[in-house]
């Protein structure tokens, strides 16, 4: 997808000023996007073993995850929408429990169950979205259906639904999931310190040699880096953008980040950024804190166990936790109006 590449090669200026011989450096084309994984000391022969396991597992969770290419997603739809049980395997058991519990924090602002939604928008589909938009009656019949993570229940490994309405997207956080198990693939190689980016979006172990990794956050008003952020350690960094997906139809932008209270494509926000620990985390809360919007975001922010989170709302004005503002370096002059919010 050229969005991913886009960022990702913005993203590589911070990578490339840095380069040693001691990084590995490979980009995979998988998962819809561009994905660099940089693996920082240790031998050559452990890289190469350790990146060709991460490009099998990202190969394979695409094909598991995807909303509507036909496979284990789309079944387990059909599934739902035909009233009857299905059984799960233990990956997919596993995303449903932790999606329904990332969207309860979230107070139902991100929700993978609103497939169907996310499909009359017309997002699901490989050339990109075209429009023109839904009209609002085809909305509201959605909407009248309120699909939710907590109608499906998970039953001796069996899925069961009481709402036919809900159809899972993972498209929220199935990145972060896959980014976090890319990480673990990593240490399973006994790789230590790497960083995987997945167009942008990104979790780093350990360390750049004596330095931290620096990090390139996009600006979404067009494709330069607003700031910068350095991270070390163990850390995810995850961007929504309403510059992602998109159409434009009559002047006006729909981007594929939608309300599930209105049914429309979340106002207010033009960007979230989050760092958290793990990536499945920081990617749900990027999605939720957009919806929220610069009015709702700490709450729903806090709500989601989140210290570190900025938002850019659709006037360019930035919003920070203070966490954040402490590491947040801005790479334009002048700087963009700040507000930094006390939870
Ligand atoms: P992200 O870029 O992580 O914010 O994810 C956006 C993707 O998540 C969209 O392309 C949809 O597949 C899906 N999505 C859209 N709106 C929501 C929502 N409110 N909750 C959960 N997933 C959503
Ligand atoms: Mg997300």
């Amino acid at each position: 997808m050229s969005r991913g590449l886009l960022l990702a090669l913005v993203l590589l200026v911070s990578a490339c000023g840095q380069r040693e011989a001691q990084v590995h450096d490979t980009q995979l084309l998988v998962f819809g996007t561009l994905v660099n994984v940089s693996i920082w000391g240790g031998d050559k022969d452990t890289a190469v073993a350790a990146t060709s396991a991460v490009e099998q597992r990202l190969v394979q969770m695409h094909r598991d995850l995807h909303a509507w290419q036909p496979g284990p997603l789309t079944r387990i739809n059909h599934a739902i929408t035909a009233r009857k049980s299905v059984q799960l395997d233990s990956e997919q058991a596993l995303l449903i429990r932790r999606g329904t519990e990332l969207s309860r924090q979230s107070g139902g602002l991100f929700n993978p169950g609103i497939g169907s939604l996310i499909g009359l928008w017309g997002f699901h589909s490989d050339d990109g979205p075209h429009g023109p938009p839904p009209g609002d009656a085809l909305i509201q019949i959605q909407l009248a259906k309120t699909p939710r993570m907590s109608d499906l229940h998970i039953k001796d490994g069996r899925l069961h639904s009481d709402n036919p309405a809900v159809q899972l997207d993972f498209g929220g956080f199935a990145k972060g999931y896959a980014v976090d198990e890319a990480i673990r693939t990593l240490r399973e190689h006994h790789v230590d310190n790497a960083i995987v980016n997945a167009g942008g979006d990104l979790r780093v172990i350990g360390r750049h040699g004596g330095r931290p990794w620096r990090i390139g956050i996009r600006d979404p008003k067009n494709s330069g880096v607003i700031a910068s952020v350095e991270v070390a350690g163990d850390e995810s960094v995850f961007t929504s953008g309403d510059y992602e997906r998109y159409f434009e139809y009559q002047g006006r932008r729909y981007h594929h980040i939608i309300d599930p209270r209105s049914g429309y494509p979340a106002m207010g926000s033009s960007s979230v950024t989050i760092l958290s620990k793990e990536a499945i985390v920081a990617d749900a809360a990027a999605t939720a804190l957009f919806v929220a919007g610069p009015e709702a975001w700490q709450t729903t922010a806090m709500a989601m166990g989140i210290d570190q989170a900025m938002l850019i709302d659709d006037q360019g004005r930035v919003y920070m936790t203070p966490s954040m503002a402490a590491r947040v370096h801005f790479e334009i002059d002048p700087p963009p109006p700040v507000q930094i919010v006390s939870p």
